[in-house]
């Protein structure tokens, strides 16, 4: 097990991929602190966890408020004793076209995406340089890469999380803290749920892998960039997409 006992903080992990991250870092041995908005979403992945034999603690938190986000590192540190892997997989859509966005839309969307990432690398820095060890990961998007039509708020933070991904790199590298972002492609989860099935044939069609991706996919990327082998990989987009945008 390559994380064994490291405390991994996995936000959004109530569901989708945060899940399939949580489960997969608890595998590899990572003590996991799984954070989502309710305490009863971040409950059942730690439960799950549990059962099959792993080490977690469930924690809610809204990572676009700064004042929750402080208090549940010090509450991580309190449980579970530090913070070697975060993850920033918390996302929200609200997905229209730029003529009907509302600024609320834009706002929230960006609150959480971006803003929500910034918070906790601001909280995590502290452990990590004071440990000199840390590997950052950020959800991203292709998306973030090649823009989406209805989709302006959430390409425009899935962007900044690039920009957000190679600077917290360039500032961190020192320290032997990595920070790497991971651009999903279309991923099976309640996120995507409602996509039209002409979209779902398009992306089965034109993927090389000839399918859409599972979050078991997306979980195996982040494992790689969370492990002390990655150490000489950081300010990366790794796009896991069957293929798709290359
Ligand atoms: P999902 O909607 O199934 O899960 C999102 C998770 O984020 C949930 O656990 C939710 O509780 C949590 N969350 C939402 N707002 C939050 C907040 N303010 N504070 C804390 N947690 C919050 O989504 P998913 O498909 O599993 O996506 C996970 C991540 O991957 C997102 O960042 C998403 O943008 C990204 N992504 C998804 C796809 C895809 O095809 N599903 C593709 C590219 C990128």
């Amino acid at each position: 097990m390559t994380l064994q006992d490291q405390v991994a903080i996995v936000t959004g992990a109530s569901r989708g991929i945060g899940r399939a991250i949580a489960l997969r870092l608890a595998q590899e041995g990572a003590k996991v602190a799984c954070v989502a908005t309710t305490l009863d979403g971040a409950s059942a992945t730690a439960e799950a966890i549990r059962d099959a034999g792993g080490a977690a603690e469930p924690f809610a938190c809204d990572v676009s408020d700064g004042h929750q986000v402080d208090t549940l590192f010090a509450d991580v540190v309190e449980k579970l004793g530090g913070c070697a892997i975060l993850v920033n997989n918390a996302g929200v859509t609200r997905d229209t076209l730029i003529l009907r966005m509302s600024e609320d839309d834009w706002d929230r969307v960006l609150s959480v995406n971006l803003k929500g990432a910034f918070l906790t690398i601001r909280a995590a820095s502290k452990l990590m340089m004071r440990a000199r060890y840390g590997r950052i990961v950020n959800i991203s998007s292709i998306i973030g890469i090649g823009g989406g039509s209805g989709q302006a708020n959430y390409a425009a933070a899935k962007a900044g999380l690039i920009g957000l991904t190679k600077t917290v790199a360039k500032e961190f590298g020192s320290r032997n803290i990595t920070c790497n972002a991971v651009a999903p492609g279309f991923i099976e989860t309640d996120m995507t749920a409602d996509l039209p099935t002409e979209f779902r044939d398009y992306v089965v069609k034109n993927a090389p892998a000839g399918r859409l991706g599972s979050p078991d996919d997306v979980a195996s990327a982040v494992a790689y960039l969370a492990s002390p082998g990655s150490a000489y990989v950081t300010g990366q987009v790794l796009v896991v997409d069957g293929g798709l945008t290359m």
